[in-house]
């Protein structure tokens, strides 16, 4: 069953991270979400809607996400040493790393051992997790923040949040939830909590990237909302190391020769 092929999945070394490029409103790649996927021996190349539960049911889901931080900072300090453009890394934090012990010298230990600038990498949580503890969330935060590290709110407007510890928390960006962009040129009243949530994080002073932006239109239309960065399978599927090494090293060979 699921639940028991995830401890021999981490052990065996069988989770591999897919990268999602994240795009400025100009086209470049600013930066990366790393993605984790279950590589099965048999069942081939799972994706974590199909074990997450299981790996939160078991509690596996922190050492996963630690494995996670430490192979996504190394992978992208890799890609600096080769001569690639230093871009940022995002990685999804789950609620038990997230409110556990551990994340403080998880972070440290990803950053020392990698070499990473702490700049350079953002953990991603959701209003949920953020939200589950507020006091205990703000202490980890302006701790992790002392780092140098930034942080992001996942799925942003699909949770609830209290603005009052919105604004406490310190933040680098939101990330609007792709429900909001899926059907962005058909229905007026995404448009207008897109528009709002753009405010929002604006005069809060946090830039806002959109999520699952498909096509050309829902690009256009969130460009002339203002939103700042943006990511979706119209610039790339979340992609396997080898392959986003690829489409890194074209982008800056665009912009070379531009
Ligand atoms: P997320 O963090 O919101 O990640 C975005 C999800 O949307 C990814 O699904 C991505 O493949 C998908 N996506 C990106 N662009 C588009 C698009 O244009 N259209 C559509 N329809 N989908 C798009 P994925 O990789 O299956 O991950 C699902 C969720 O699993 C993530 O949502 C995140 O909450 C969680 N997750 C993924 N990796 C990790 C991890 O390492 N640790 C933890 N704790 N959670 C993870
Ligand atoms: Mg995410
Ligand atoms: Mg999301």
């Amino acid at each position: 069953d699921v639940e028991a092929g995830l401890w021999i999945a981490l052990e065996q070394r069988q989770f591999v991270l897919h990268y999602q490029p994240q795009v400025a409103a100009d086209g470049a790649v600013l930066g990366v979400e790393a993605l984790v996927r279950w590589h099965h021996p048999v069942r081939g190349l799972v994706p974590p809607g199909v074990f997450l539960n299981a790996a939160i049911d078991t509690g596996l889901i922190r050492s996963m996400d630690e494995w996670v931080l430490r192979e996504a900072c190394r992978q992208v300090k890799a890609w600096e040493k080769a001569g690639l453009p230093a871009i940022s890394i995002s990685a999804n934090v789950s609620n038990s790393l997230f409110h556990g012990r551990t994340l403080p010298t998880t972070v440290a230990d990803a950053l020392r051992d990698s070499g990473l600038n702490p700049a350079q990498l953002e953990l991603e949580l959701t209003e949920s997790i953020a939200m589950r503890d507020v006091e205990a969330s703000v202490t980890m935060l302006e701790g992790l923040r002392t780092m140098g590290v930034r942080l992001s709110i996942d799925d942003f407007g699909t949770g609830y949040s209290s603005l009052s510890y919105l604004q406490r928390f310190p933040l680098s960006r939101l990330k609007i939830d792709q429900s909001f962009v899926r059907d962005l040129l058909t229905n007026e009243n995404n448009v207008k909590i897109t528009r709002a949530i753009i405010a929002m994080a604006h005069s809060l002073n946090l830039s806002v990237l959109a999520e699952g932006v498909e096509t050309e239109g829902q690009l256009a239309k969130l460009r002339e909302e203002g939103c700042d960065e943006v990511q979706g399978y119209l610039f790339s599927r979340p992609v396997c190391a080898e392959d986003f090494e690829k489409l890194l090293k074209g982008d800056a060979d665009a912009r070379t020769a531009a």
